[in-house]
């Protein structure tokens, strides 16, 4: 919209559709497009010192380009401008008036500020009403014409106009309407940074946007009716309509995620090319006589993923794949099947877990699992003893066919993989994309291992695919037979007595409870203390006569799996304990588990929870404390009883807690996406997964004239993040 020249236009009348029609654009500018311009710092602006800098750094806006992705979470719908004589009770508007006189008082609650003014224009005056915006004094007492939005309530004194925004009409005119007229962009701001300054700042850096070059294809914008991406960067802010704003977001989602595409899907082919990894010769004796031995056949599913994992190990294409199978589902027996397939070749298999109590749990019962094969198993772990784990890294840099378990001690310094052959990171979402590279990763020189990425973290399919790079996905969709669904209650604090009966009930009938404290804002510390407490207090009064054992966090890694040992065999009945059981633990006479405060836990944090009590033939029992609930931490918990599905708790859990919080900002690797949004661009990106896919096929190189400006703005944006992206 044309703000420039003499007085204002105000677009209400533009057409929804206008992208056919003249551009929403200053008029464009017969100079040549310096696309560097939009790489420059902020604080080049003028008005942005170090300190602004800093603050819009830290909401990841560095550039004049960044600000340009930064877009509004919404716009407010325009207002009718108005005369202040055709002002209707209540109807939100806009006025162009001078401010004749004002007034600061304080009101009587304290700490408020009511700054009260006289406003008007030729046809009449009424009073308007700022709240603790008393430092607009200096600038209402030169009289100011002013731009106003708000409505006009009726009040004890009569009338006046409440305002909801407002800006001063500078002589150069430069901020005419930003805030006031039109579709007002709102935008995701910080207490650091507000929406005005915001919205002031991309006012002042909308005229770069000539200088933007179109890196999409001329075809791909035509066939896809997006708008220009000089368009889409002004739309997106200030669009004419919500349809073009909506439109001007989608484009400059949907080139995101085709740059990341193009980006990954390159890179790939590359480092494909030119290490590729040591195919592993088809199953033998010792992987086949593992799963003959096991005291149950596998499920369908369970074959499944084993004979696709045999299909990826053939291959010099080193296996990147991803195993998604619910909590439960029998993930374990695919891993160690996978782990002996390396040592029958002659190579070592390596399981990286992330807690200590799982790395011992899997190395003791893998351990005896494999010794009847006579398959050597090491265990690697952080408060191992110097001589152990000296021992144990002598033992894996002799290259002897072995498999070795760990928690992150694995990616340890001195710690020698390169004769792994095949790698499994068990429970990944729990890993940084940084720890899961290290262990990958050979030294130089040497092929890539085979990986195998374990999770039960559901993320639904699509988002999956890509979330991971190109990670082919195997999904265990079948649980073992005769699992019996937990059944899951919320307790209101009225019947906890009734809860410890029915605690002491189920113990009576030969099974073992778990009993999970609430989470402590994130300190282990604080955690334990409360773990402690729940303890003597269950010992001394409910539980009292119960064999009890309490496990937490801060203690010595050694006394922890002594007691996880014991609760394993029947000798503890309640184990009182922080979320350092949350994952992979595996008891299956344990069914009951009550969880404290449930309220603090994400849902798919609980759903990982209750998955320790959904393992064997019994039927589980979840008890989930509704203590300090609002409304809707009500809701969640109410869900979390009515389903046991895991993508629907993780879709749930999305939407409520947002991407970062879910998935993890530094894991994902969507924390630098700027526009696109997990949950909301699925299918944009599927069609960018595909556009990618179609484009590489026809030009690996991207040297057609047509698709050179993507190849580079791909590799500008996602270059250098490809080099875990693809391994994430
Ligand atoms: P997860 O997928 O959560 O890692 P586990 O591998 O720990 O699950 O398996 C959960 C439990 O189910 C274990 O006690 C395991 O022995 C058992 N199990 C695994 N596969 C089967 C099967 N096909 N039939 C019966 N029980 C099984
Ligand atoms: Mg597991």
């Amino acid at each position: 919209m044309s703000r420039r020249g003499g007085g204002i236009h105000f677009p209400f009348g533009a057409p929804a559709s206008a992208f056919a029609e003249a551009p929403a654009l200053p008029p464009s500018s017969k100079r040549r497009a310096r696309p560097a311009r939009l790489h420059r710092r902020l604080d080049t602006l003028p008005g942005v010192g170090p300190v602004r800098a800093k603050r819009l750094a830290g909401l990841g806006l560095e550039s004049i380009e960044d600000l340009l992705l930064y877009t509004p979470s919404r716009h407010e719908a325009p207002a009718r401008l108005a005369t202040v004589a055709s002002l209707r009770d209540g109807e939100e508007a806009t006025l162009r008036v001078i401010v004749q006189s004002f007034s600061v008082r304080s009101a009587q609650r304290r700490g408020l500020t009511v700054l009260e003014a006289l406003i008007g224009d030729q046809t009449a005056s009424v009073p308007a009403v700022w709240y603790n915006q008393a430092y607009l004094a200096d600038v209402f007492a030169g009289k100011p014409e002013i731009l106003v939005r708000g409505a006009l309530r009726r009040s004890r004194g009569g009338y006046s106009f409440l305002v909801s925004s407002h800006e001063i009409i500078r002589e150069d005119g430069r901020e005419e309407g930003l805030h006031t007229v039109g579709l007002i962009p709102v935008y995701p701001a910080t207490g650091d940074v507000s929406v005005r300054s915001l919205r002031s700042l991309l006012g002042a850096v909308r005229s770069e946007a000539e200088h933007v070059v179109d890196p999409l294809p001329a075809r791909l914008v035509s066939e896809r009716g997006y708008p220009s991406r000089r368009e889409a960067l002004l739309s997106a802010h200030f669009p004419r309509s919500l349809a073009e704003a909506a439109k001007s977001r989608e484009r400059l989602a949907y080139e995101e995620l085709l740059f990341l595409q193009v980006a990954l899907l390159r890179h790939r082919r590359h480092e494909e090319a030119e290490r590729p990894a040591l195919p592993l010769p088809p199953a033998e004796q010792l992987a086949s006589t593992f799963i003959e031995r096991l005291p149950f056949s596998p499920t369908r599913a369970q074959r499944r993923v084993m004979a696709e994992i045999d299909g990826d190990l053939q291959s010099s294409t080193p296996m990147r794949r991803l195993l998604q199978g619910d909590v439960g589902s029998g993930k374990t027996i695919v891993a160690a099947y996978s782990l002996l397939r390396a040592v029958e070749a002659g190579g070592q298999g390596v399981v990286m877990v992330p807690t200590e109590v799982l790395a011992d749990q899997h190395a003791d019962r893998l351990g005896r699992q494999l010794a009847r094969l006579g398959v050597e198993t090491l265990l690697l772990k952080g408060s191992q003893s110097a001589r152990d784990r000296r021992d144990a890294l002598k033992r894996i840099s002799s290259g002897d066919p072995l498999v070795a378990v760990g928690t992150q001690a694995l990616i340890q310094e001195g710690v020698d993989l390169s004769s792994v052959r095949v790698v499994v990171i068990d429970e990944q979402h729990r890993f940084g994309v940084r720890q899961r590279m290290a262990l990958v990763t050979p030294p130089a020189g040497r092929p890539w291992p085979h990986t195998l990425h374990m999770t039960a973290t559901p993320i639904p399919r699509t988002l999956g695919l890509t979330l991971y790079g190109d990670l082919d996905v195997s999904v265990i969709d079948e649980l073992p037979p005769g699992r019996k669904p937990v059944d899951t209650r919320v307790v209101e604090l009225e019947h906890r007595g009734r809860m410890w009966d029915f605690v002491r009930e189920k113990v009576d009938q030969g099974r073992q409870a778990y009993v999970v404290c609430p989470l402590v804002e994130e300190s282990e510390s604080l955690q334990a203390a409360s773990a402690i407490t729940t303890f003597k207090e269950l010992s001394r009064a409910d539980l009292r006569g119960l064999r009890l054992a309490l496990i937490h966090g801060q203690m010595k890694s050694d006394r922890k799996h002594e007691i996880m040992r014991a609760f394993e065999r029947g000798e503890y009945d309640v184990l009182v304990t922080t979320t350092v059981i949350e994952v992979g633990i595996d008891v299956p006479n344990a069914t009951v588990m009550v969880i404290e405060d449930a309220r603090r836990f994400g849902l798919s944090q609980l759903h990982q929870l209750r998955g320790r009590i959904a393992r064997g033939a019994e039927a589980g029992h979840c008890l989930v404390g509704a203590e300090g609930c609002d409304e809707e931490s009500r809701a969640r918990l109410e869900l979390f009883c009515r389903t046991t599905d895991g993508f629907e708790l993780a879709e749930a859990d999305l939407r409520a807690r947002g991407e970062g919080q879910v998935f993890g900002e530094r894991q994902s690797g969507w924390s630098d996406l700027k526009v696109a949004r997990l949950l909301r661009d699925q299918r944009l990106l599927m069609s960018a997964r595909e556009e990618a896919r179609t484009m590489l096929a026809a030009d690996p190189e991207l040297q057609d004239p047509r698709h050179t400006l993507l190849g580079e703005a791909a590799e500008d944006r996602f270059g250098a993040a490809t080099h875990w992206l693809d391994h994430a």
